[in-house]
């Protein structure tokens, strides 16, 4: 995170953070390889770091098969194995990258194209080819309705859903913005409805998990899930802290087909015996990595386990860090499909112009003055401030209303009522100046 003394404005916190956040996971990385050094595994440590995650995972993918022994892994193609990383450039000129091990053709196998790579097995047979059209996925009209302002599937999706739809598990990187909610909840709502024909037991239990690291993306996700879901009578609840629980628990007495909540209070219902996900066989880890950054990972582990032992699961992440593969490899399939749009590695966004500036403590107030009268002078142009610490957000707050602007914050300080009503304000217009704290971490 960046110190007190720096201020950066129009974005540049993203980048400061999510580099740091990039050297931590290689940090991690190299002290896992350090200790797997010790257990007499010979590798090259700079071509490791490169190839990341997916490295490490597969020493132990060996150890199992080979049960014990001295394991070699060599780097340079000529042992058994061989690490083959592809550098591409898209159509668009974007780079994408992707590490494999190239273990088997008939295992692993990666379509390539357009700024998305699809790895996994089988991916190549002819039943998962990309959807050129929504018609193409076979959904009934009631399950499209909610696509039909769209001309075609987002790349995520027209890659997606023909795994989806298969009832494979599925691992997709793709950033919020590139339709992902309707990547996994288009095949989600299906999911609901074949269970239904399968069962006509009237109670309508969750079959439907989706779990969120923050309130405000649980919201919205469960809003395009509420809005998919209606045309074909598919319920959705929002579970989250920092309101009443009980509107949440009439609801769910009154049944629902798909929960969509944050771990914490989403775990305090399960253990007061009102959320049942026994029944639960479609699951969604929504922005996985940042769900373990926040330090969610012992109530997803319970969550998950509260599901239904055959079931289908889903992860979406930005970014793919040892801690979230670890997750991936414990709970989902051995041969999920992988679709990658775009990086997997962390990257600031391209459509947005990032500028850095280091600022003295006491110059900030001034700058950002300067910044506003630039770009919010007709008071249209909608402005995030992001700061780091919730006091700062409220004097960040007082110090714009002194100077005449109209500005409103969200803070973890804040009650729930009061953060959704600013973000609502700000969606509207009605208040464009939204000046937000600790966002990395709620
Ligand atoms: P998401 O990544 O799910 O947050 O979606 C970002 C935005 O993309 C939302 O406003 C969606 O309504 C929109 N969207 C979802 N699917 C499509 C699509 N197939 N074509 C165009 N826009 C889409």
């Amino acid at each position: 995170m960046a110190g007190p003394k720096n201020q950066q404005i129009e974005a540049a916190i993203m980048q400061d953070t999510d580099s740091k956040l990039r050297k931590k996971n290689k940090n991690k990385q190299k002290r896992k390889i350090e200790e797997t050094d010790a257990e007499d595994v010979e590798i090259d440590q700079n071509a490791v770091l490169e190839a990341g995650s997916t490295e490490i995972s597969k020493k132990k993918k060996k150890k199992k098969a080979n049960g014990d022994g001295k394991e070699e892994i060599s780097l340079n193609g000529s042992g058994e194995e061989s690490i083959k990383k592809n550098k591409k450039k898209s159509k668009e000129g974007e780079g994408v990258s992707e590490v494999k091990i190239a273990e088997s053709a008939q295992e692993e196998e990666v379509i390539e194209g357009s700024g998305v790579v699809v790895s996994g097995k089988n991916v190549n047979e002819s039943r998962y080819k990309a959807l050129d059209s929504f018609s193409e996925s076979g959904l009934p009209d009631d399950v499209l309705e909610c696509c039909k302002a769209f001309d075609k599937p987002s790349p995520i999706q027209a890659h997606s859903w023909p795994f989806l739809l298969d009832g494979r598990d599925l691992i997709g990187i793709a950033a919020t913005g590139s339709g992902k909610t309707l990547a996994f909840g288009i095949p989600a709502i299906r999911h609901v409805l074949n269970k239904r024909k399968s069962n006509a037991s009237k109670k309508v239990y969750p079959r439907c998990l989706v779990l969120s690291p923050t309130r405000e993306l649980a919201q919205q996700i469960a809003d395009v899930l509420c809005d998919a879901g209606k045309p074909s009578g598919v319920r959705s609840i929002c579970i989250y802290g920092g309101t009443s629980k009980g509107p949440q628990i009439s609801t769910l007495k009154a049944g629902v087909d798909i929960v969509i909540g944050t771990p914490g209070r989403l775990k305090d219902l399960i253990e007061m015996g009102v959320c049942r996900l026994n029944e639960v066989s479609f699951v969604v880890l929504d922005e996985a990595d940042r769900m373990l950054d926040m330090g969610f990972e012992p109530e997803v582990r319970s969550i998950l386990s509260q599901t239904c032992s055959v079931r289908q699961m889903v992860m979406f992440s930005a970014t793919w860090p040892p801690a979230v593969h670890q997750l991936a490899q414990e709970f989902m399939d051995p041969n999920p499909v992988k679709v990658v749009v775009g990086s997997e590695d962390l990257a600031a966004n391209h459509d947005v112009m990032q500028i850095v500036e280091v600022l003295d403590e006491r110059a900030r107030d001034e700058r950002l003055q300067n910044l506003l009268e630039k770009y919010h002078k007709s008071r249209k142009n909608r402005v995030l401030v992001f700061v780091l610490y919730k006091k700062e957000a409220s004097r960040v707050e007082s110090m714009l209303h002194r100077r005449g602007w109209k500005a409103v914050s969200i803070s973890g300080d804040k009650a729930q009522s009061a953060r959704t009503q600013a973000l609502s304000q700000f969606k509207d217009g009605s208040c464009p100046l939204l000046n937000w704290s600790n966002w990395k971490s709620w």
